[in-house]
This record gives C-alpha cells, sequence and structure tokens, in this order.
C-alpha cells in the first residue's frame, strides 16, 4: 500500500521529534497531502493504525490536510489549480507548463507531544 510507506516515514519523523523531546506519547499528529501525491485521505485513515503500531505514536489522532496540487501558467501569468487529469497543462488555456507549484508534497505540519513535567522545574 503506496499510503503505508507514505505514512511510515511521518512516523519515523515524528518519533525522532518525540524522542528529542522527551515526549511519553503523541496526541495528534497533522500532515499536509498534495492531490498528486498518490495518496488517498481514506487509505491513509486505513493504514495510521499500522504505520503506528508498536511506536510512541500510537493512538494518535491523524489530521490530514489535503492540497489541491498548482501550475504555474505563464500565459495567464497565474496559478491554475490542476487534477491528475491534467498532466501539467494549465486548465483554463492549455499552455503546456512544467512549473508545478505545489501537490506532490506529503509533509508533517504539527505533531502534540506529551512530554512529562520536569520533575525538579
Ligand atoms: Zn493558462
Amino acid at each position: 500500500m503506496h499510503e503505508l510507506g507514505l505514512l511510515r516515514s511521518v512516523v519515523a519523523a515524528v518519533e525522532k521529534v518525540a524522542a528529542e523531546a522527551g515526549a511519553t506519547g503523541v496526541e495528534a499528529v497533522g500532515i499536509r497531502v498534495g492531490s498528486l501525491s498518490g495518496a488517498v485521505p481514506e487509505a491513509l485513515d486505513g493504514a495510521w493504525p499500522i504505520a503506528t503500531a508498536g511506536t510512541v505514536v500510537a493512538g494518535a489522532r491523524l489530521d490530514v490536510e489535503m492540497v489541491q496540487a498548482a501550475v504555474w501558467c505563464p500565459s495567464c501569468a497565474a496559478e491554475q489549480p490542476i487534477d491528475q487529469f491534467f498532466a501539467l497543462e494549465c486548465p483554463v488555456c492549455g499552455t503546456t507548463t512544467g512549473q508545478l507549484v505545489r501537490g506532490r508534497e506529503l509533509a508533517v505540519t504539527h505533531a502534540d507531544l506529551d512530554v512529562p513535567a520536569e520533575p525538579h522545574g
């Protein structure tokens, strides 16, 4: 499953942050997913418990923010949103552009960590 591999990378990143912060658990993890990343929200939800099993991230809520992909069109001199049916082509005027502005990312936006209070202040 494509999503599982993506989420394993997310979990690894959050585990690193959690370890550095001395966190005992993670409440929630937010990710931003481009519409061309190949990840489907429902599949991300389904793969999340598998990706987090046995890690400090297990039990955390997954907040998925989908980002509509967009290209820069030199003819329109504007960003134009695209979906996967347009191959880096402006949906308004049809100009072919290789300039994807966004849409392939899968980034961690936040991780809410459970960090125990310092016992000695
Ligand atoms: Zn255009």
